[in-house]
């Protein structure tokens, strides 16, 4: 049978980041298994590709530190290696005087983060940048950003393949039985062969279906729910040039339908939260009138028959629809379960943490 030291399944950007990252050491001791016949056909393809800065998050959080040094890190990335991306800034809007207070808290929230340049701006200079957004007061974030993700996991594919290590498409993980020390996985190749391997490290990248996988290994985690998140597009030119935020709902349940603008100048609202039982990516129409209504608290001309059914993402979240917020989990499964690393409800701002996310996993390993 054939033995890796490190297993690493799912070839989303994060285990893309994490196996580019391992792999100049590991070589051909690394593998890295995706079922899908190519890198991010999942979550990872599904999503704003903003970069976040990490305002959001609870300090000391995983996903405030982990956003805001993989922020740095993508930029570095991109810069080196020729990846598109624009740092457009952001305006998070306030409509309201309570929504004015949210945003005080959000910026000192913000500053705790470490997060740069973030500035308080009247109602007078969120219009001179945004004349067409209403606003009564906003506040910016010039260091928030868009990435083209797509070739940034083909960067990750590149170093890892240039390393020496095997990126096995089309190989759905079925089984993992621990065997003390490490693993023996069974998987379906692209033939619908069935074979299998061992691995004295496994570690689990698999997003929406990273529960499922752990509990094939008898390890019990916390439930990861679907939360569907739609877009509609704008047709037509931007009346935009940066991204706008609402003031997020309470709750941490996602940040408002927003407005984020693409690599290639397009517009696109969203995406909005809605729990679902299966992974289900068709967006309804019938959601138009939600759309409009949330986005014109902000840019009240928007003309409504612009707005145009476009694609939707899953994230996978641990935090349920009435429970408050969750941070990501990153953690080896000991002492019942050594050298398995759960990475679960890797949600927003998973892109953007995704290199930091590689560097946590591998101060996890003793390599
Ligand atoms: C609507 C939406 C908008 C978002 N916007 C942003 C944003 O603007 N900025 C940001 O930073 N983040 C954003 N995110 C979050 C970000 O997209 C995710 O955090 C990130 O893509 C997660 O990557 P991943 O590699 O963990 O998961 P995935 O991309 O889901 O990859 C997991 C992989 O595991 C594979 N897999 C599963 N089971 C098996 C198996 N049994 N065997 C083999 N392979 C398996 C899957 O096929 C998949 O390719 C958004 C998410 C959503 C849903």
């Amino acid at each position: 049978m054939e033995k890796f030291e490190v297993t690493i399944i799912g070839a989303g950007i994060v285990g893309l980041a994490l196996a580019a990252r391992l792999a100049p050491k590991l070589k051909a001791e690394l593998l890295l298994v995706e079922q899908q016949e190519g890198f991010g056909r999942e979550t990872s393809s599904r999503n704003s590709e903003v970069v976040h800065a990490g305002i959001y998050y609870p300090e000391n959080s995983l996903k405030a530190r982990l956003c805001v040094t993989g922020r740095r890190q993508i930029y570095k990335l991109c810069q080196d290696h020729d990846i598109a991306c624009q740092r457009l800034g952001k305006i998070i809007v306030a409509t309201s005087t309570d929504e004015e207070k949210y945003l005080a808290d959000l910026l000192k929230r913000g500053r705790e983060n470490g997060v740069e340049e973030l500035k308080m701006l009247s109602s007078g200079e969120s219009q001179t940048l945004e004349p067409q957004v209403k606003a009564q007061a906003a506040l910016l974030s010039p260091v928030t950003g868009i990435v083209d993700s797509h070739n940034l996991m083909r960067l990750f594919q590149n170093q890892t393949k240039t390393a020496g290590t095997t990126i096995a498409f089309h190989t759905g993980i079925t089984a993992i039985r621990p065997l003390h020390p490490g693993f023996r996985l069974e998987c379906t190749g692209p033939d619908q062969d069935k074979f299998s391997f061992s691995s004295k490290i496994v570690i689990n990248c698999a997003g929406l279906n990273a529960a499922r996988l752990s509990r094939l290994a008898g390890i019990l985690t916390p439930p990861i729910h679907y939360a569907k998140g739609s877009y509609f597009s704008y047709s037509g030119s931007s009346p935009l040039a940066h991204l706008v935020y609402p003031a997020p709902p309470t709750g941490g349940h996602g940040l408002g339908i927003h407005a984020t603008i693409d690599l290639g100048g397009r517009l696109r609202f969203g995406p909005d939260l809605e729990y679902c039982d299966e992974p289900d990516y068709t967006v309804n129409a019938d959601r138009r009138p939600h759309f409009a209504a949330a986005i014109k608290r902000y840019l009240p001309g928007l003309d409504e028959n612009r707005l145009v059914p476009d694609m939707a993402g899953i994230r996978p979240r641990l935090q349920g629809p009435d429970d408050p917020f969750t941070d990501f989990i990153i953690r080896e499964e000991t002492p019942e379960t050594p050298g398995f690393i759960n990475l679960l409800g890797i949600e927003s701002p998973g892109l953007t943490a995704a290199p930091a996310i590689a560097d946590e996993v591998t101060a996890l390993l003793d390599l």
